[in-house]
């Protein structure tokens, strides 16, 4: 048996038949090309080019349901591609410089910009390879080119797909009823083929490096796309261990879902609100699905990743109109962009920076580029018509941060006024608690706005200086810090005294673990992935506030993050067997 582990891409467990997508065969000759015919050749390109964009209407015509938002997006990239003239100049100067076909153009000219992006080791970048891998597949089977864009066609039932990357057209065309999970080498969570997985709901594992070697169609495996586990020929006690995980997992979907609706009440009529993170505004069905009462983070950034270009006003109004009307009645937070630190996009053009998680980064990057924060923030305030909208900063750091942040607002307001334009100005400002020295002054802070959001993610990073992207130092990033709790609890208590609410955003909100103990900390909302919405709730409704207000004086009362683990555990899995199980995601 052989155990790999990648990055959960979309939670459930597969296990089946791998099902191994080979690409090796793709290899393309290059043929030297008379003078006389060099026109010809670049005739071909243009042809196969337009042919590509063809099919790919063509697909994302045939998409249809509302749930192919996201690949339809995505798809829209490739069209984009195809029509980039930059990529068609390019290669038609191989074809003529270098006297070569066009199949070997393509291949080359695709091939050395994989290569460049690889070696830029930035997360979304690297997800544009999968694009570009599409695009050449796409070009070079039009081009005569046994390139197989479709051998997915030919997995039987029940397997699990292996792969280095799985295309977007690829991902598009997917049959769910034969193909029960994913493995892929390369991508992230951010990644197309990890989008795509958690669309259409399949368990996947992606960035398992290695999982091509020792593996043919048939080779038995496991994917746990709760924990990024994969194993290839498990043992039998594995197997049985796993079925019983598969169980829980179906139990969390089937039963759990058909009580995702009701309030996140306890039994003696506590009220904490559940909401979702949101990438996209298509993300909203799901998350009312999952029993989402309003959205508490939505990531704006990806706005910048789903274009090359900074959105304009009008762009960032749609966007948040569709939130707004969406998710009504209840509130969306839109965070304004938190672009920097690990979240590059081509977009915006940053300088290179030693140290950039400590850097040019969310809020400093954005009051150093005003204009493209009153764009968003007019396009906020301009949607906020439409709904409950509220703004929320980024990595503030002290309250001038804050000042300068409203003081946009404020100049935003007085603009669109000026020019006539429709907009609501009732909209709460919040700030989202990430750094230390927020923490610390979060009684001042609390003067100058409405809501606090603590983001633990960060929150963790910067107060025990271990980098939370950093393989090396994982085992050091901990929720249960002894500090993470005090540090909660300090600002809960600054929060509160000056009636301002508190929520947590970070991933620590999504682990049913610490529900309770969030609770009795006083935290007012949780906000996390749709998908850990039910169990949250249901833990939540099957307890009593003097629980959690007795699990929260506990933990803050332990010297050791393992103590409190081991208490957390100990009560949490005794109470909720199957809500802990089910779903550590
Ligand atoms: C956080 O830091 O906890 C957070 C929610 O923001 P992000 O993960 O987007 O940095
Ligand atoms: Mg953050």
């Amino acid at each position: 048996m052989k155990r790999l582990l990648g990055i959960k891409a979309s939670p459930g467990i597969a296990i089946g038949p791998a099902f191994v997508l080979d690409r090796s065969h793709q290899k393309v000759r290059k043929r030297a090309i008379r003078e006389s015919r060099i026109d010809h050749e670049v005739e071909k390109f243009l042809r196969a080019i337009e042919k590509a964009r063809d099919e790919v209407e063509h697909i994302r015509a045939s998409l249809g349901s509302d749930k192919a938002k996201e690949l339809s997006t995505v798809l829209q990239t490739h069209v984009m591609l195809l029509h980039d003239e930059a990529l068609k100049e390019d290669v038609i100067k191989i074809i003529r410089n270098e006297k070569v076909n066009a199949a070997w153009a393509v291949s080359k000219h695709i091939g050395r910009f994989n290569e460049m992006l690889a070696n830029l080791d930035n997360e979304h970048l690297s997800s544009r390879i999968a694009d570009l891998n599409d695009i050449k597949s796409r070009l070079l089977h039009n081009l005569g080119v046994d390139a197989r864009v479709s051998r997915l066609d030919e997995a039987p039932e029940g397997s699990i797909v292996v792969a280095q990357d799985i295309t977007p057209s690829e991902a598009a065309q997917i049959d769910t009823s034969r193909i029960i999970g994913f493995v892929t080498e390369l991508g992230s969570r951010t990644s197309h083929s990890a989008i795509m997985a958690r669309t259409h709901e399949i368990p996947a594992v992606v960035g398992a490096t290695g999982v091509l070697q020792d593996i043919q169609h048939g080779t038995r495996m496991i994917v746990d796309g709760l924990s990024g586990k994969v194993y290839i020929s498990p043992t039998k006690r594995h197997i049985e261990e796993y079925q019983a995980k598969e169980r829980a997992f179906k139990y969390y979907v089937t039963e759990l879902l058909t009580a995702a609706d009701l309030p996140a009440e306890t039994r003696d009529g506590f009220r904490i609100a559940i909401e979702a993170n949101i990438e996209s505004p298509a993300d909203i069905e799901t998350s009312l699905l999952h029993g989402a009462m309003g959205i508490g983070l939505y990531r704006t950034e990806y706005l910048f990743m789903e274009r090359r270009h900074i959105p304009s006003e009008e762009e960032h109004y749609q966007a948040y109109r569709s939130v707004a009307e969406q998710i009504a009645p209840y509130s969306a937070t839109i965070r304004t962009i938190d672009i920097g630190g690990e979240k590059l996009f081509d977009a915006v053009d940053l300088p290179p920076q030693r140290n950039p998680a400590l850097g040019l980064r969310a809020i400093r990057l954005c009051l150093s580029r005003p204009y493209m924060l009153k764009d968003q923030i007019k396009g906020i305030l301009r949607a906020g018509i439409y709904g409950n909208l509220k703004i929320m900063f980024p990595m503030i750091s002290g309250i001038e941060e804050l000042k300068r942040g409203k003081e946009v607002i404020e100049e935003c307001a007085r603009e669109l006024k000026k020019d006539g334009i429709p907009f609501n100005a009732d909209i709460e400002v919040g700030i989202m608690i990430e750094i230390p020295s927020a923490a610390v002054t979060a009684d001042i802070l609390a003067t100058e706005c409405d809501f606090f959001s603590i983001g633990t993610n960060d929150l963790i990073q910067y107060s025990i200086a271990i980098d939370r992207a950093n393989e090396e130092v994982a085992y050091l990033y901990d929720p249960l810090h002894p500090a993470i709790l005090r540090i909660i609890k300090m600002i809960v208590d600054s929060a509160h005294a000056k009636n301002v609410r508190v929520g947590v955003c970070g991933e620590m909100a999504a682990e049913p673990l610490y529900v309770l103990m969030l609770l009795g900390l006083g935290v007012d909302e949780l906000s996390m992935n749709p998908i850990a919405i039910p169990a949250a709730k249901k833990i939540v409704r099957s307890s009593e506030l003097s629980e959690a207000l007795e699990i929260a004086r506990k933990a803050l009362f332990f010297g050791t993050s393992d103590e409190i683990e081991a208490y957390i555990y100990r009560v949490m899995s005794k109470r909720f067997p199957q809500e802990i199980a089910s779903l550590v995601f």
